[in-house]
C-alpha cells in the first residue's frame, strides 16, 4: 500500500516535471531559433550596408587619376563624391587622401586647414599593406562632422604600384542606432554589431561609452566563432553582467559580427508566469495524491486493525462458547458426558435411527453397594471411586459414535448407535470385565470379590421407540441384574453374570 502510494506520487511528480521540462526546453529552443534568425538578419543588413560603401569606394578608386588631377572638380555639392554620398544614407562622408594624409577631396563641409589624417589607424594600415582589400576600422569621432563613425577604406596606388593615398567612406553609428531601434525588445535584450577582433562597434541598449570596449575574452571570440560562423549560446555578458541566450553571425565579406541576445532571467520569468498555473496545479495534484493516499493508508490500517481485533474477539467468543458448551455437557466430577449430553445424544441417535433403520442400544450401569462404599470410606473417596470407574469406562475400546456418560449418582450409561442387543451385551460385559481387572478395593461390598463392581441393563430400540421407553427397558434390565445378585448384565440380549 505504502509502495503503491510512493509509485503514484512518483508518477505524478515525473509527469509534471517532464511536461514542465519539455515546455521550458521548447521555450529555450524557440528563443535560440529567434536569436539566431535575428543575428542572421542583422548580419545581412550590415553586409548590405558595407557592400554599398565598398562599391562606392571602388567607383572612387576607378576615378582616382581624375580626382588627383582636379580634386576641386570632384568635391563640392554636385561633385562625384556628393552624388555618391547622397545615394547612401549610412554614409557620413566620403574622403580621398593623398600619400601624406592630406584631404584631397571630400563631402565634408568643414575642411580643417592643413588637416592631415596620416595619424588615423586606417591610413597607417593601408600605407603598410599593399593590397586591394577593404579595411574596416574601429569607431572614431569624425573630424569633419563630430559624428561617431566606422571608417571603411581602400588603398590607392599609383601607376608604379606605390602608395598614393586612401579613399575613405565613414559609416554612421546613428545609422545602426536607427535601424536597431525598429526591433521590439525586452529591457535586458541586446542587439549589436562587433568588430571581428572583439571590439564593440554598437550595442543596443548600451550607452555609447561601451563603444570600442573589447569583448575579445568573451566565449564568442575565444572559441565559438572559431568553430562556427553562426550559432547560439548562453553566456554572461562582461559589460553589464547579464546572462543572455545569444545568437551570433559572422559576416563572410567583412570583419564584422552581428549578435542578438535575450535576457535569460527574463526568459525564465516569462516562462514561469506563463506556466505558473500548471506548476501550481501540478503541485496541488501531487499534494492531493499524497494527502488522499496517506488518509487512505491510515484508513486501510485502521480497518485492518479493526478486522484483526474483530477476529480476535470472535476467536475469543468462540473459545468461550466452546468452553461453556463443554461445561454444559460435561460432568464436573468425572470429565465424561453429563446427563444433559446423555439426553441430547440419545435423542439425536434415535432421530438418526429413524432415517437409517439401524438399532440403538443403551447400557445402564450402576455401581454395586456404593452406599456402603461412601459409608465405609467417606464421600471424598466415593468421588474418587466414581472418577476411576468413569475412567475405566471411558477407556474402553469403542466405535467413534459410542458415547459414555454419567447418568447421575453412581449410574453410568453407554449409548451405542448402530449396535444390536447381542453386540451391546458384549460391550457391557467388556465394561464389567475391565472394571474387574482394575480391581478397585471395596471391602464394604457384600460380594465375595471385595472389589468395586457394576451391574448393567441392556435395551435396544427399534424403529419408532422413544428415549423414555428405551431407558425404562434398560432400567428394568438393570433392576433384574441387581436382583439376580449384581456384578452382571441383563437385557434383551441375554442375562449373563460376569464370571
Ligand atoms: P445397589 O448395589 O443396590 O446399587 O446399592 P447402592 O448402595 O449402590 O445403591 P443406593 O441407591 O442405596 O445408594 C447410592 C449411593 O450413591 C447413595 C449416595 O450417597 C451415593 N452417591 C450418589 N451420588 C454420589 C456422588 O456424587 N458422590 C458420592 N461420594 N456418592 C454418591
Ligand atoms: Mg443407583
Ligand atoms: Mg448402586
Amino acid at each position: 500500500m505504502r509502495a503503491c502510494l510512493m509509485m503514484i506520487s512518483a508518477a505524478v511528480l515525473f509527469t509534471g516535471t517532464w511536461s514542465l521540462w519539455h515546455s521550458w526546453h521548447g521555450t529555450v529552443q524557440d528563443a535560440e531559433k529567434d536569436a539566431k534568425n535575428q543575428s542572421l538578419s542583422l548580419s545581412r543588413q550590415a553586409q548590405d550596408t558595407f557592400l554599398q560603401v565598398e562599391l562606392t569606394l571602388e567607383e572612387l578608386t576607378r576615378n582616382a587619376d581624375a580626382i588627383f588631377n582636379a580634386p576641386t572638380h570632384f568635391a563640392g555639392p554636385s561633385g562625384l563624391l556628393a552624388v555618391q554620398k547622397s545615394k547612401l544614407p549610412q554614409l557620413d562622408g566620403l574622403f580621398v587622401y593623398d600619400a601624406q594624409g592630406r584631404w584631397l577631396a571630400t563631402t565634408a563641409k568643414n575642411v580643417p586647414k592643413n588637416a592631415s589624417n596620416a595619424d588615423r589607424e586606417y591610413f597607417i594600415w593601408h600605407r603598410a599593406h599593399n593590397d586591394e582589400l577593404i579595411h574596416v576600422g574601429h569607431v572614431i569621432r569624425s573630424r569633419s562632422s563630430g559624428e561617431l563613425i566606422i571608417p571603411v577604406s581602400l588603398r590607392l596606388n599609383d601607376a608604379q604600384g606605390q602608395f598614393r593615398g586612401v579613399v575613405l567612406g565613414t559609416v554612421k553609428i546613428d545609422f545602426f542606432r536607427h535601424f536597431y531601434s525598429w526591433y521590439e525588445q525586452g529591457p535586458g535584450d541586446l542587439l549589436g554589431l562587433l568588430h571581428a577582433d572583439g571590439t564593440i562597434l554598437y550595442i543596443r541598449p548600451f550607452a555609447d561609452n561601451v563603444i570600442n570596449r573589447s569583448l575579445a575574452h568573451s566565449p564568442l571570440f575565444t572559441h565559438l566563432l572559431k568553430s562556427a560562423l553562426t550559432g547560439t549560446r548562453t553566456w554572461k555578458n562582461r559589460v553589464d553582467g547579464v546572462t543572455r541566450l545569444t545568437g551570433y553571425a559572422r559576416l563572410e565579406r567583412y570583419p564584422l559580427v552581428a549578435v542578438a541576445g535575450y535576457d535569460y532571467t527574463a526568459l525564465q520569468r516569462t516562462w514561469f508566469s506563463n506556466n505558473a498555473v500548471i506548476i501550481i496545479l501540478n503541485g496541488l495534484l501531487l499534494l492531493l495524491v499524497m494527502v488522499l493516499g496517506l488518509l487512505g493508508l491510515k484508513q486501510f490500517k485502521t480497518t485492518l486493525r479493526k478486522q484483526r481485533e474483530l477476529l480476535q474477539v470472535r476467536d475469543e467468543l468462540t473459545r468461550v462458547n466452546h468452553t461453556l458448551q463443554d461445561l454444559a455437557l460435561v460432568d464436573g466430577l468425572t470429565g465424561i458426558g453429563n446427563r444433559r449430553q446423555f439426553d441430547f445424544y440419545l435423542e439425536q441417535c434415535l432421530i438418526r435411527a429413524q432415517e437409517t433403520g439401524l438399532p440403538v442400544s443403551l447400557v445402564m450401569l450402576d455401581i454395586d453397594f456404593f452406599k456402603n462404599y461412601n459409608d465405609a470410606f467417606g464421600h471424598v473417596a466415593g468421588d474418587e471411586c466414581l472418577r476411576l470407574v468413569a475412567e475405566v469406562l471411558d477407556n474402553l475400546p469403542r466405535r467413534a459414535t459410542d458415547r459414555v456418560t454419567r447418568y447421575g449418582g453412581e449410574e453410568f450409561a453407554l449409548i451405542l448407535p448402530g449396535t444390536g442387543p447381542v453386540e451391546a451385551t458384549y460391550v457391557a460385559k467388556r465394561a464389567l470385565e475391565a472394571l474387574r481387572r482394575a480391581a478397585l478395593p471395596h471391602s464394604a461390598s457384600q460380594l465375595p470379590e471385595k472389589i468395586v463392581t457394576l451391574s448393567g441393563g441392556v435395551s435396544t430400540a427399534g424403529p419408532g421407540d422413544s428415549a423414555d421407553a428405551l431407558k425404562r427397558a434398560a432400567d428394568a434390565a438393570l433392576y433384574q441384574a441387581k436382583r439376580a445378585g449384581r456384578n452382571q448384565i441383563m437385557g434383551t440380549g441375554a442375562a449373563s453374570k460376569e464370571e
